[in-house]
C-alpha cells in the first residue's frame, strides 16, 4: 500500500464517520485498496451470483471427499 494510499483510506474514514455517504469514497476499507482497483469484488449479489457460489462451495465439498476416499 502506497502512503498516498493509506492518507487517503484514513482520510475517507474520517470523512465516512462525519456523514459522506460510503458511495462516495475513492478508497476500500475493506480491501485496503483504491475503490476502482477492487470494484468487481463488489457486485451486488444477484441469484445468478448466489448459485455460482454455491456450485463452487459443491465442487470444493465433492473435491474433499474425493480425496478422502482414495486410498
Ligand atoms: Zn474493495
Amino acid at each position: 500500500m502506497t502512503n498516498s494510499l493509506a492518507r487517503m483510506i484514513a482520510r475517507e474514514d474520517a470523512l465516512e464517520e462525519a456523514g459522506m455517504p460510503a458511495d462516495e469514497r475513492t478508497t476500500c476499507y475493506a480491501h485496503k485498496a483504491w475503490a476502482f482497483e477492487c470494484a468487481d469484488q463488489h457486485l451486488p449479489l444477484t441469484a445468478g451470483r448466489v448459485l455460482a457460489a454455491l456450485r463452487e462451495v459443491d465442487r470444493v465439498r465433492w473435491h474433499a471427499a474425493g480425496a478422502r476416499r482414495r486410498p
